[in-house]
C-alpha cells in the first residue's frame, strides 16, 4: 500500500475528490489491497474535456466546458448520470463517477462508474439553447458513449427532456434509434415507469430498513429533508405516506418547518404552482441550511456535496443520515458522525435506487419489452433491501462504520472483476 498522504485539511472540507480520496484509501487499507489494484482504482480510467460551441438566441456564440469521466468499465459499460451547473469542476466530475462505481457495484448491477457536467447557468437558458447545448455535447461525446460503452441520465438541472435529445442526438449519427444509450428517458421513447421516483423511493426503502435496525418507531420518527428536486420531493412524499412525520424542508433558498408534520402533497402542489416553497402558509420559516441541526430522527439530505461539514456535524441530532444526495458529508465530518454514533446510510447505498431503475430501463430497452410499475417497484425494493443488509452485515462483521463497509464492499468486487479480467499488455 502505498504510504499515507495527508489530504489538506481544507481539501477534505470543500473538494470532493479529496473526499473520495480520502475514504477510498482509508478503506483499501482495511481491505488490504493489493497495490497495484490500489493504483489502478484510484484515478479514472479516460477524463474528457470538452470545449462546447453554442449558438444562442440573440446570436452570440458562447462556449461551455464539459466533462465526461469514466472512472471504470471493469464491470460493464460506463454509469451515471450528467449535470448542469455553474460551479460544475472536473474534480467534482473525477469524484461523481468515482461514486458511481462504488454505488453500481454496491448494489451489484453489471455497470461501471462515470459521469458528466457542463458549466452553465440552466435557470438563465433558454429551452433551445439548453438543447443545442446538449446535442453538441452529445456529438462530440459520440465515440466514447453507448448502450455497451457509457449510459448516462439525469442529474442535478437535467431531465427527460434532455435525456430525450441525448437519445436523439445519438440516434441520428448511429444512424439507428438507439434508446438503451441513455437511461431517464421519456416513458414514451423508452423510459422505465418508476425510474423519476426511484432514487427518493430508495432511500425511503432504506429508512424503513434503518429504522427497524435501531427499534424505532415510524409514527414518532420526525423527518428533515434538504433539497425538494427530483430527490427530495419523491422521497418526502414517499416517507410522508408511509406515514412518517415530515417536519422540516430546507431548501436553498430557506426553511420550512412544522412540529406535527407538513403536509407534503400540499407543498408540491404550491412548488408547482409559485416555483418556489417559499410563501407557503401552513409552515414556520427557517433560514436556509438551520434545519440541518434541528431535532429529528432522520435527516436525509438530498441537496449537493458538501453540507455536513466540521461546522455543523456536532450539532447534527438526527440518529440516522440516510444520504439522497452524493457526497453530502465531508471527509472530515465523517469522524464526527461516528463518535456520536450517528447511523450512516452512505450516498453510494442510499440513493442507489435511481440507478438501480436505470439499469432496469437499459435491460427493458434491451429487450424492447416493458415492466409493469409494481415490477419495477417490487424488483427496486428487493434490491435495495438485499444492499441495505449487505452493507450493515459487513460493517458489523469488519467492525467499521457504514460508510466505510459500503466503500469495502464495492471495491472488493471491482478488484475482483479486474482480476479476473487481468490487466492487458
Ligand atoms: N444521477 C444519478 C446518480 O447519481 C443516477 C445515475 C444513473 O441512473 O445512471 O446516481
Amino acid at each position: 500500500m502505498p504510504a499515507e498522504t495527508a489530504a489538506p485539511a481544507e481539501a477534505l472540507e470543500s473538494n470532493p475528490w479529496v473526499s473520495q480520496a480520502a475514504r477510498f484509501d482509508y478503506a483499501a487499507r482495511k481491505l488490504n489491497l493489493d497495490e497495484g489494484l490500489w493504483k489502478v482504482l484510484r484515478y479514472p480510467t479516460r477524463e474528457i474535456t470538452l470545449h462546447i460551441p453554442v449558438q444562442m438566441d440573440d446570436g452570440r456564440i458562447e462556449v461551455f466546458t464539459g466533462y465526461r469521466v469514466q472512472h471504470s468499465v471493469a464491470r460493464g459499460p460506463g454509469k451515471g448520470g450528467i449535470r448542469y451547473a455553474p460551479d460544475v469542476t472536473l474534480d467534482e466530475v473525477r469524484a461523481l463517477a468515482t461514486w458511481m462505481t462504488w454505488k453500481c457495484a454496491v448494489v451489484n448491477i453489471p455497470f461501471g462508474g462515470a459521469k458528466g457536467g457542463i458549466i452553465c447557468q440552466p435557470r438563465l437558458m433558454s429551452q433551445g439553447e439548453l438543447e443545442r447545448m446538449t446535442r453538441r455535447y452529445t456529438a462530440e461525446l459520440f465515440e466514447f458513449i453507448g448502450p455497451e460503452r457509457d449510459v448516462p441520465a439525469p442529474d442535478v438541472n437535467t431531465n427527460e427532456q434532455v435525456m430525450a435529445w441525448i437519445m436523439d442526438t445519438y440516434s441520428m449519427h448511429a444512424r439507428q434509434t438507439m434508446t438503451a444509450v441513455v437511461t431517464g428517458k421519456p416513458l414514451d421513447l423508452g423510459g422505465s415507469r418508476g425510474r423519476k421516483e426511484a432514487t427518493g423511493r430508495g432511500c425511503m426503502l432504506v429508512c424503513e430498513q434503518a429504522v427497524q435496525k435501531l427499534g424505532l418507531n415510524r409514527d414518532t420518527t420526525r423527518v428533515i429533508v434538504q433539497g425538494f428536486g427530483n430527490v427530495g420531493s419523491h422521497a418526502a412524499l414517499l416517507l410522508h405516506q408511509a406515514g412518517y412525520k415530515i417536519v422540516g424542508l430546507d431548501e436553498y433558498d430557506g426553511g420550512l418547518y412544522h412540529a406535527s408534520g407538513l403536509d407534503i402533497p400540499a407543498l408540491i402542489a404550491y412548488r408547482a404552482r409559485n416555483q418556489t416553497l417559499q410563501g407557503f402558509p401552513e409552515a414556520e420559516t427557517r433560514p436556509a441550511g438551520e434545519l440541518l441541526t434541528a431535532a429529528c430522527e432522520i435527516l436525509l439530505p438530498a441537496a449537493t456535496e458538501n453540507q455536513i461539514t466540521t461546522h455543523n456535524a456536532a450539532r447534527i441530532q438526527a440518529r440516522i443520515v440516510c444520504e439522497g444526495a452524493n457526497g453530502p458529508t465531508t471527509a472530515a465530518a465523517d469522524e464526527i458522525l461516528r463518535d456520536k454514533g450517528v447511523f450512516v446510510i452512505p450516498d453510494i447505498l442510499a440513493n442507489a435506487g435511481g440507478v438501480t431503475v436505470s439499469y432496469f430501463e437499459w435491460v427493458q430497452d434491451r429487450q424492447g419489452y416493458f415492466w409493469k410499475e409494481s415490477e419495477v417497484n417490487d424488483q427496486l425494493r428487493h434490491i435495495m433491501e438485499s444492499s441495505f443488509q449487505d452493507v450493515i452485515g459487513y460493517a458489523e462483521k469488519h467492525q467499521v462504520d457504514n460508510r466505510t463497509a459500503a466503500y469495502m464492499l464495492a471495491m472488493d468486487r471491482v478488484a475482483f472483476a479486474i482480476k479476473l479480467r487481468g490487466i492487458y499488455a
